[in-house]
C-alpha cells in the first residue's frame, strides 16, 4: 500500500450531532483538544444547519471560535445550503464540507430539496467559496444505499458527481450515511469517480460501520485511490434523517489498520484510544469501535494478561 493516508476527525460534528442531550460546547471543544493531542490535525467541528432541526449543532459559532483560538489544526465545517455556507464563512471557518445527498427522498428530507434543485446553487456556492479563499470540500452522501429507496445505482451517483465536477471542488467524498457498503461497491465507485474527476481533486471517503464493513470499505478506498479518510473517534455517530445509521467508522480502527498495514497516518493510536474512551465515557456509551475496546496490538507480556 501507499505510505500516507489523510484522517478527518468528524466527532465532533457527525459523531455528537445525534445525541439527544445537548452536549455543553466546552465538551465539544475538550474533545477536540484530545484529538489533536492524537495528532488528528483534520478535524470536522461544526455543522451549519438549521438550530431547529439540529440542535446539536446550534452553537456551531461559538465552537468555530474555539477552533480558532486553537491554531495548528485545519478545522472544517458542514454546510447543505448557501445560508449554511454564509454563516460559515461569518463564523471564519477556512473549511467548508458542502453536502449533497444522491437519493431523492433522503435529499428531501436531509437538506429539504430534491437533488438536482440543490446542484443547482453549486456554481454559486463554488464561486462563493473561491472567493472567500477556503477550501472546498463536496460530499455526496448517500452514495452507497438510502435509508427510505434501498439501492441507489452508481449511474445516479455519477450524475450527481458530473454535475459537481463541472465546478471543481478541493476535494470530492463518497458517503456511505448509513454503512451499507461493502468493499465491492467501494471499488465500483470509485473507479467511476476517478475516471470522471479531474486531475486537482483529491478523493476523500467517509464511512459508517453499521454493519461492521467500515475499516474494510475504508481499506479497499485507500487502495482504489482515495488518500482522506473520515473517521469518527469511538465510533460515535449517526444520522438524524437517516434510521438506524448509528456508528462512523471509529477512528482508532482506522488507524490501527492502516499502521499495520504500513500506512502513516500521523497518529497516535494509544492517544487515540484514550480520546475514544473518553468521549464514550462522557455520552455513556459501551459500544464503539473495537480498537477502544481491545487495544492496540499487544506489547508481549500485556498480551498474556489479556489472554
Ligand atoms: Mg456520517
Amino acid at each position: 500500500m501507499g505510505e500516507r493516508v489523510d484522517l478527518v476527525e468528524v466527532s465532533p460534528r457527525d459523531g455528537l450531532q445525534n445525541e439527544a442531550a445537548l452536549i455543553a460546547t466546552e465538551d465539544k471543544l475538550a474533545l477536540i483538544d484530545r484529538a489533536r493531542a492524537a495528532g488528528l490535525n483534520r478535524i470536522e467541528a461544526a455543522s451549519f444547519v438549521n438550530p431547529k432541526k439540529v440542535p446539536q449543532m446550534a452553537d456551531a459559532e461559538p465552537v468555530m471560535a474555539g477552533c480558532l483560538a486553537r491554531p495548528g489544526a485545519d478545522y472544517s465545517v458542514l454546510a447543505l445550503n448557501l445560508r449554511g455556507l454564509e454563516r460559515a464563512l461569518a463564523a471564519g471557518a477556512r473549511e467548508i464540507n458542502y453536502v449533497f445527498v444522491a437519493s431523492e427522498t433522503f435529499s428531501i428530507r436531509n437538506n429539504g430539496a430534491p437533488t438536482f434543485d440543490t446542484l443547482q446553487v453549486w456554481p454559486e456556492a463554488h464561486a462563493r467559496a473561491r472567493e472567500a479563499g477556503v477550501k472546498l470540500a463536496a460530499v455526496v452522501s448517500a452514495a452507497f444505499g438510502c435509508p427510505f429507496e434501498g439501492e441507489v445505482p452508481i449511474a445516479r451517483v455519477m450524475a450527481v458527481t458530473e454535475k459537481v465536477f463541472a465546478h471543481a471542488p478541493d476535494e470530492f467524498a463518497l458517503a456511505d450515511t448509513i454503512g451499507v457498503g461493502v468493499p465491492s461497491d467501494v471499488k465500483a465507485r470509485f473507479a467511476e469517480v476517478a475516471k470522471a474527476a479531474p486531475k486537482s481533486v483529491k478523493l476523500r471517503a467517509h464511512f459508517h460501520d453499521t454493519r461492521k464493513t467500515g475499516v474494510a470499505n475504508a481499506l479497499t478506498a485507500f487502495e482504489n485511490g482515495v488518500t482522506i479518510l473520515d473517521g469518527s473517534l469511538g465510533g460515535v455517530g449517526g444520522c438524524p434523517f437517516a434510521p438506524g445509521a448509528a456508528g462512523n467508522v471509529a477512528t482508532e480502527d482506522l488507524v490501527y489498520a492502516f499502521q499495520r498495514s504500513g500506512v502513516e497516518t500521523g497518529v497516535d493510536l494509544d492517544r487515540a484510544i484514550e480520546a475514544a474512551r473518553w468521549i464514550l465515557d462522557k455520552l455513556g456509551r459501551g459500544h464503539g469501535g473495537a480498537v477502544a475496546r481491545a487495544g492496540g496490538f499487544p506489547r508481549g507480556e500485556a498480551a498474556a494478561r489479556v489472554a
